[in-house]
């Protein structure tokens, strides 16, 4: 049982029946599964993948800063609607920023952090850090290390690590476990980009990848049970 968790979501988790955008019936379905969880606090770092990724749209006159720009407000679109539908299911939740936007949510401050996470209330973390040139999948890791969270859920399409890219290879072989260094040095094992996996390495962070539409999954990792691939040092 984990005190406090940091559940990663990519934006194309929010899209549900949709091929982009916002689906609140699916941002439903994840209110009632992060519901189950029995005792640990929840911090959700949300990508922005549903609207705009930075190295997609870079390019044709559109800066590289400005492109994550627009992938940072992408990931601030998914928080607020994320919290409202929250709210809304019972599960009181908070969208905080890293990038400024007093109009639209509260800014992201270790302390608020805290305050919300002590009031039971789930925080919602748009902006990922807040800096170009990274993505949402570093800074979860790098909240999860500020926010002393036990472990990092990494919610995906697929039920865990593969040997290989299990898209392109049948074959591939599903992992249990594995270590944070095997992860790192194993480019053909895929948990996140390589700059999060290395924050993780360095300071030891476990994660649990998992497929989120298997009901119960959000639930059972938080709780310390088997699911998915566990990547610890
Ligand atoms: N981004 C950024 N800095 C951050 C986090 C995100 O510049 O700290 C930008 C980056 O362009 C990224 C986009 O926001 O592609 C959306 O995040 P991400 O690609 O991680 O979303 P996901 O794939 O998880 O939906």
């Amino acid at each position: 049982m984990y005190k406090r968790v940091l559940l990663k979501l990519s934006g194309e988790q929010l899209q549900g029946k949709y091929n982009g955008g916002f689906d609140p019936e699916r941002a439903a379905w994840i209110a009632r599964e992060i519901k189950k969880i029995e005792a640990a606090e929840v911090v959700v770092m949300i990508g922005g993948g549903n609207y705009a990724r930075g190295a997609q749209i870079t390019g044709g006159g559109i800066s590289r800063i400005t492109a994550d720009n627009i992938g940072m407000m992408a990931t601030m679109m998914n928080a607020v609607a994320l919290a409202d539908v929250f709210s809304a299911n019972d599960l009181p939740a908070r969208a905080l920023t890293s990038i400024k936007a007093d109009q639209i949510a509260d800014q992201f401050t270790h302390r608020r952090a805290l305050s919300h996470l002590a009031k039971g209330r789930v925080v919602i973390v748009a902006g990922g850090i807040g800096q170009p040139y990274l993505t949402t999948d570093t800074a979860a890791v790098s909240l999860a290390l500020q926010l002393e969270c036990s472990v990092i859920l990494k919610a995906t399409k697929v039920d865990g690590v593969y040997d290989r890219d299990p898209e392109r290879h049948p074959d591939a072989k599903k992992l249990d476990s594995l270590t944070l260094r095997q992860a790192v040095e194993q480019p053909d094992v895929r948990v996140m980009d390589k700059a999060a996996i290395a924050l993780a390495y360095d300071h030891s962070q476990e994660i649990i990848v998992f497929s989120l539409l298997e009901e119960g999954s959000i639930a059972r990792a938080a709780a310390g049970e088997p699911v998915g691939t566990v990547i610890r040092a």
